[in-house]
């Protein structure tokens, strides 16, 4: 569905992202992973066609994006809801540019609202809301677009551990029941896992694709998963030469991460952000 050849994109003579190859299925979640800098919101960017790459291509479908359209929709961050606009009509925003039939437009925001459990909540305004249904506003009135691909770029980051964990089980099943293709960028290991099929880890200076983790694991995932615990060693222990690395650019190259802190610990669920 998704296939970016030979990709490289530079600002000003700097290297930002170099040789990227990555094909993604249809159906397919996908997380981008790597450290701070490594230029997964320059690559899922430059997807959605709000950045061009300096060379290479990037086909949907076997043809080249060129710019913005409906087939891919990026879910910003809450902050980015128009805070004069209520919740129904935040989400009808941008299905009204593209449809005209107003009881169709209606219908499909209901039914989406319903599924992000803010049927109740849509005539209230976004600072009436938490940041949980914040998010799900936004994600609402990007899956109403029925695009082909969501591109989601560390869209639950700000949010609260247990908010986090009610989006990513909501995330799932919206997934499971839309079939989207779902491209998600995150730096938190313990998200990637629970909800990817696949987890690419990027590195830095330039970035580049370092490994590509299949997570066989049936979903929906629950967080309590046995299995997700070794998968989330696995990609930490792919991960951490890439996390020294940057942190030995930054503090000196004496620097050493914390001895093997989760290498024997095999209950240890190392949480989150890298
Ligand atoms: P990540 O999302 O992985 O943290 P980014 O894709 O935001 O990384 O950035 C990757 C690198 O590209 C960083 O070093 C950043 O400073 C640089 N960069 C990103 N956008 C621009 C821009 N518009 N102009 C110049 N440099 C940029
Ligand atoms: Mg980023």
């Amino acid at each position: 569905m998704i296939d970016i050849l030979d990709l490289n994109k530079s600002y000003d003579e700097v290297e930002v992202l170099k040789n990227i190859n990555l094909h993604i299925k249809k159906g397919e979640f996908i997380s981008l992973i790597g450290p701070s800098g490594c230029g997964k919101s320059t690559l899922i960017n430059i997807i959605a066609g709000l950045d061009p790459a300096s060379s290479g291509q990037v086909l949907l479908d076997g043809k080249t994006i060129k710019g913005t359209d409906t087939d891919r929709i990026m879910v910003f961050q809450s902050g980015a809801l128009f805070p004069w606009l209520s919740v129904y009509d935040n989400v009808s925003f941008g299905l009204k540019n593209v449809c005209k039939d107003s009881k169709e437009i209606k219908r499909k925001v209901e039914d989406v609202l319903r599924k992000v459990h803010l049927y109740k909540f849509r005539d209230k305004y976004p600072h009436e809301l938490s940041g949980g249904m914040k998010q799900r506003v936004s994600i609402a009135r990007s899956i109403v677009m029925e695009p082909k691909i969501l591109l989601m770029d560390e869209p639950f980051s700000a949010l609260d551990e247990q908010t986090k964990m009610l989006l990513h089980n909501e995330l799932q099943e919206i997934w499971l029941e839309t079939k989207n293709t779902i491209i998600f960028v995150t730096h938190n290991i313990r998200e990637a896992v629970k909800l990817s099929d696949r987890v690419v880890i990027m590195g830095t200076r330039p970035g580049s694709i370092v490994d590509d983790i299949k997570v066989d694991i049936p979903h929906p995932r629950d967080t309590t998963n046995k299995d997700l615990y070794y998968m989330e060693k696995l990609v930490f222990s792919k991960l951490k030469k890439e996390i020294e690395k940057v942190a030995r650019e930054e503090l000196g190259d004496g620097y050493k991460f914390e001895k093997d802190r989760f290498s024997n610990d095999s209950n240890n669920t190392m949480g989150g952000g890298i």
